[in-house]
């Protein structure tokens, strides 16, 4: 493919010369993304200010056969918007405004580089409520999270991002435009395009703007904290959580690594003394909550709780809730290299499925803090290395292998939220088979013939 440095001009006319970045100081920032040990120079980075811009942009690369990697803020945690070698990076973060809410029909209306956060806020201002909290909704995209399908904390009863997602403004390759979904509740016209855009990675089209659903918000919410002298405990008291007909938002837990990591970091008052933690959440009707948490209370203390200790004001809560969402940044601080990931496994199989991470850590001899979403099986094992380590590298390589072929021989999935990107793509094809892989390269090459969009991410 021609580098993006024979573009500078043609780039320029588009988006002003103020919005096309060359240097190599500014180039850097952009050669990687949330995952560890991958970086790769872009020839150059292009913030686009409209859907107009984000259509002339791909009609030049589509012409001249030019690599565009998509990229909202950068955080993805599979190398998603890692650039390829000299490509345009088509950056969305000044495409940041909200252009409508529609109370009566309870939709918000985005451009894709809107904070996840913004998005949260103007729901709230309007006295509505959009649940998809992902640990990084500060400075994630909704683009991003898109283009990621992410999850997050209360995944587990309000869903992820997909169930959010009315409609798309997509730019195609070929710089057509395309709609798809709407306000309509209801509608079955045609091929859900919409759905396959979510989690599409930027491998398909660019997503210009993005409707989303809101929801009411909840009138009460009740958090606590639960600790456990085994992980096997926590598992149970979940599933018997669960098995009561009650679905709390937020199930998530911290592993005893992690626990004391996120306590150093964020000083909230953690227990230490314990295997296992379990935050949990329960919203809705005050009375529904009331009654829910003092159940949610009795059984974490029948499957063996060592305590349980209830948020006595939102500031409580919030606090613990901030804890959890630091536990990456908490436990990146122990090593020079952080290597998250995200095998999923069915709710019922994650007790055995932590006791293997916990067996592969020490048959590697690595260093892993776990900790996730426990309501959704979703376990983040987070490696503490160092890349500089080749020998250390190859043990972690051998020791991911392993978990994710667990995963899927346990009916799980080698990534529940973050994605195949460049990190996940040798594992795609075991997880999918040889029929979706034909299906999915097919589809890629109807709509991207010239493979422009996001080349080598997720398959080749
Ligand atoms: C501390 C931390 C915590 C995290 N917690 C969570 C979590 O709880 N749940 C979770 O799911 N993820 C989590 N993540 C991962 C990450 O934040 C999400 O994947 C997020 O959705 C990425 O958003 P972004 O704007 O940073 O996208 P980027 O990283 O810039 O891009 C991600 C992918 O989306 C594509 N893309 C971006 N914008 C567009 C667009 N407009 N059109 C088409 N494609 C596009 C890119 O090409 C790339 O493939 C976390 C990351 C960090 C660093």
């Amino acid at each position: 493919m021609p580098p993006a440095a024979s573009l500078l001009d043609p780039l320029r006319n588009i988006v002003g010369a103020k919005n096309v970045l060359t240097s190599k100081e500014d180039l850097l920032t952009y050669a990687f993304d949330g995952t560890a040990a991958l970086s790769q120079m872009p020839g150059c980075v292009v913030f686009a200010s409209d859907t107009q811009q984000i259509r002339a942009i791909l009609l030049l690369a589509n012409e001249t056969r030019t690599a565009v990697v998509t990229r909202g803020s950068g955080t993805g945690l599979s190398g998603g918007s890692l650039p390829s070698p000299d490509c345009i990076v088509l950056c969305t973060v000044k495409m940041n405004r909200i252009l409508e809410i529609d109370r009566a029909n309870l939709t918000l209306l985005a451009e894709p580089g809107v904070t996840t956060l913004a998005i949260a806020d103007a729901a709230a201002a309007a006295g509505l409520f959009y649940p998809p909290d992902p640990g990084s909704m500060k400075i994630s995209t909704i683009g991003g999270n898109v283009a990621e399908n992410s999850g997050g904390l209360r995944g587990l009863k309000y869903g992820i991002t997909r169930n959010y997602v009315m409609g798309l403004e997509v730019v195609l390759p070929d710089g057509e435009i395309l709609w798809t979904g709407n306000k309509c509740v209801k509608d079955v016209a045609g091929y859900s395009l919409r759905d396959l855009f979510i989690g599409s990675e930027g491998t398909l089209g660019v997503l210009s703007k993005i409707l989303l659903k809101l929801i009411p918000k909840p009138a009460a919410k009740k958090t606590m904290v639960a600790t456990f002298a085994a992980m096997d405990a926590a598992a149970q008291c979940v599933s018997d959580i669960i098995a009561a007909q009650i679905i709390p938002c937020t199930m998530e837990f911290l592993d005893r690594t992690t626990i004391h990591c996120v306590e150093d970091y964020a000083k909230v008052g953690l227990p230490l003394d314990c295997e296992a933690l379990l935050l949990m959440e329960t919203d809705g009707h005050p009375a529904a909550v009331a009654d829910e948490a003092a159940l949610m209370e009795s059984l974490a203390r029948k499957a063996g709780a060592l305590e349980v200790r209830v948020a006595k004001n939102d500031t409580e809560a919030n606090q613990l809730a901030t804890a959890r969402r630091s536990a990456f940044s908490a436990l990146a601080r122990l090593a020079p290299t952080t290597i998250l990931e995200d095998a999923t496994v069915p709710r019922s199989e994650l007790a055995k499925m932590i006791r293997f991470v916990d067996a592969i850590a020490k048959k590697y001899r690595l260093r892993i803090g776990t900790f996730g979403h426990m309501g959704d099986g979703n376990l983040h094992p987070t490696f503490l290395t160092d890349e500089r380590n080749k020998e250390e590298m190859h043990r972690v390589h051998e020791a991911f292998k392993e978990i994710f072929d667990e995963a899927i021989r346990l009916g799980g999935t080698i990534t529940g939220e973050h994605g195949v990107g460049l990190a996940k793509k040798d594992f795609l094809p075991k997880f999918a088979g040889d029929a979706q892989m034909r299906v999915m390269r097919e589809l890629r090459r109807a709509l991207d013939p010239n493979g422009i969009l996001n080349p080598g991410k997720m398959f080749s």
